[in-house]
């Protein structure tokens, strides 16, 4: 079959990359289309200590075959991306996303969607509601990203919350707590993607209004959910940020926290809080109901023969999300 392989040498479209067999209790799944997330940009530029092999984990797909599990054939599915051992401690108690052994779609040790074919276990498979098409479907992996900051903290109409951030994340972010009512607002560098949201009735703020950021420092939010990923948007989180709220860190620091203040977060009472994978059915649930505008977010499609044209696409500045169609 034909994969987007991540090798020592960048990345590379193979066209005699083994199609993968399911054991059973795993599907084999056609990819019907995959997304290009920020993840995969920092995977290619050596995060994460080097994955080797397929890239890809947003997808949507159609199960081609399911050994003893029929019924899952001829299924649209997205999958949850983590594959616990299900057999170690934290497995145990539920936590098979924080699995001691674990493997994870197209980042550790588990071949991803940017290929024909891929294989997950049948428990990581949601059914894709009919009234949702395959190109809103590949962004509930980080749609119930974005869900897992309210299974975190408790956002009320009355909570005043920034997301900072106007990337691929940061509006989808956006449009999920905007379910919740709260007072929010999005803080971001591109009016254009600012709009996005803007246009479904959200606050927004340019970073570069010095101004109107003063202002809302001096109040300071509840929650700022931090999702630009660089040490400049962790800084302007910590100044919005009132004392004893809560600061979410939702995308991985490319570099480090050089001048990282944590007597100020003890001063404050600030708790900080990771956040990653969320629940797919919710997700699924938000798209069914048509409350997300993922179209807008779409800005390129490339065929999967040509997905490292399209990972060069996607990590150029100001692009959101760019689809790899198989
Ligand atoms: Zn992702
Ligand atoms: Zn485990």
């Amino acid at each position: 079959m034909l994969a987007l392989t991540l090798t020592d040498h960048g990345p590379i479209a193979r066209h005699d990359w083994p199609t993968p067999i399911p054991s059973p209790g795993q599907a084999l799944i056609r990819v019907r289309v995959a997304g290009i997330c920020a993840t995969d940009l920092q995977l290619l530029a050596g995060y994460k200590g080097g994955y080797r092999g397929v890239l890809g984990h947003e997808f949507a797909g159609e199960v081609v075959d399911a050994p003893g599990a029929q019924q899952w054939i001829g299924r649209r599915v997205v999958g949850e991306i983590n594959i616990g051992c299900g057999a170690c401690d934290l497995c145990r108690r539920g936590l098979s996303k924080h699995c001691r052994a674990r493997r994870t779609l197209g980042i550790h040790k588990w071949d991803g969607a940017f290929a024909d074919f891929l294989l997950l276990p049948l428990e990581n498979l949601h059914a894709i509601p009919d009234s949702v098409p395959d190109e809103a479907a590949v962004f509930v992996e980080p749609l119930a990203a974005s869900l897992q900051i309210l299974e975190q903290v408790q956002i009320a109409p009355s909570s005043r919350v920034v997301v900072l951030g106007d990337g691929r994340l940061g509006l989808l972010v956006a449009q999920v707590l905007a379910t919740t009512a709260c007072q929010l607002t999005v803080i971001g560098r591109t009016p254009a993607k600012l709009e996005i949201v803007a246009q479904r009735g959200v606050h927004t703020l340019l970073a570069s209004d010095e101004r109107a950021l003063a202002q809302l420092s001096t109040v300071g939010a509840d929650v700022v959910v931090e999702v630009t990923g660089s040490p400049a948007g962790f800084a302007l989180a910590r100044r919005l940020l009132r004392p004893a709220g809560v600061l979410v860190l939702k995308s991985t620091f490319a570099g480090n926290l050089a001048d990282f203040d944590a007597s100020s977060l003890v001063v404050d009472e600030v708790t900080l809080l990771g956040s990653r994978c969320g629940p797919f059915a919710p997700a699924l649930r938000l798209l069914a109901d048509g409350r997300i505008d993922t179209a807008s977010l779409i800005h390129a499609r490339y065929p999967l023969n040509d997905a490292v044209a399209g990972l060069e696409h996607a990590a150029r500045k100001g692009v959101l999300k760019v689809l790899i169609v198989p």
